[in-house]
């Protein structure tokens, strides 16, 4: 059974709305793409965006927020592919990483994890909310969302040929949230990630439904991957070394959280604590502010 379901705390706010003021704006750029390797591409933006083009079919990955922003994604991937077949998926039901699907033409495949999809039903609509609230860009990119079925759902791992270049879509447990998938660009080595592993942006675990272990234990199956490009969803792009980077800080901070609790320090207490620290420890990541939810989450996995 997973912990039962809280309502989604307000970090959510560190990690998404501090992001959106960094881009300060909520639009993706236009017209503007990165290429990462052979067949990757990526709209660097709130969030990253991927697109994997093959000579059969595309595949995009996230959405960016709302129909306007969509429709931004589309027309760059119309630009770039080989072929009319397109598959979008998405890294989890965020809003500004899957609330953008109704801009895609009826021709796309809507693929995603039977977990993330459950997820989705049950929470969309109080994240679009919440998201809503935090400006007056994001409430009208939000103004009218259609959402529909995905057409194929899987379990663990898909495996998409789009002809000369195969992209393994898997999910690994719950991490960010129950649903996290991510994507691995087998030819060209390319990950491409989520909210799992980022450049020194501190993990974000928005609900219950986040675990601390799940995510650790993530980092630990990827390591072997050793992909030679990562494309996160939010901030830079980087290399494979992005993963030890995570998994080190990740660690370091649940090893200091279970110390404090010994020592009989209360959840609170110890956010404090550990957000002064790594603050000097890890200069130059972004704000700790998430780093509460953390520590919360490390003294609940283990009692
Ligand atoms: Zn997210």
């Amino acid at each position: 059974m997973w912990p039962p379901r809280a309502a989604i705390l307000p970090a959510l706010l560190f990690s998404c709305l501090a992001l959106g003021h960094a881009q300060e704006s909520m639009m993706l750029p236009e017209n503007s793409v990165t290429r990462v390797s052979e067949h990757v591409y990526a709209i660097v933006g709130f969030p990253n965006i991927g697109i994997v083009v093959g000579n059969r079919a595309t595949l995009v990955i996230d959405t960016g927020l709302g129909a306007r922003n969509g429709a931004i994604v589309v027309k760059q991937a119309e630009k770039l592919a080989k072929a009319p077949n397109l598959y979008l998926t998405t890294t989890h039901f965020h809003p500004e990483h899957a609330m953008g699907e109704q801009a895609f033409p009826p021709r796309t495949l809507i693929i995603r994890p039977a977990v993330q999809q459950d997820e989705m039903n049950q929470h969309a609509t109080e994240l679009m909310d919440l998201f809503r609230g935090f400006s007056a860009q994001s409430k009208e990119l939000l103004a009218d969302v259609k959402l529909r079925p995905p057409d194929i759902i899987f379990d663990k791992e898909i495996k998409l040929d789009l002809g000369g270049v195969t992209a393994r879509l898997f999910w690994l447990g719950p991490a960010h949230t129950r649903g996290d998938e991510l994507i691995f660009v087998v030819e060209d080595s390319v990950l491409i990630p989520g909210d799992i592993v980022q450049d020194k942006i501190v993990p974000n675990i928005p609900s219950d439904d986040a675990s601390v272990k799940g995510w650790l234990a993530i980092l630990d199956q990827l390591e072997p991957l050793k992909p030679r490009f990562v494309v996160p969803d939010h901030g830079a792009l980087g290399d494979g070394s992005l993963i030890a980077k995570e998994r080190a800080f990740l660690l370091d901070l649940e090893t200091r959280s279970l110390e404090l609790k010994r020592q009989g320090k209360s959840a609170d207490e110890a956010s404090v604590i550990v957000a002064a620290e790594f603050k000097t420890k890890y200069a130059g990541w972004q704000t700790m502010g998430p780093v509460s939810n953390v520590v919360k989450r490390v003294y609940a996995e283990n009692p």
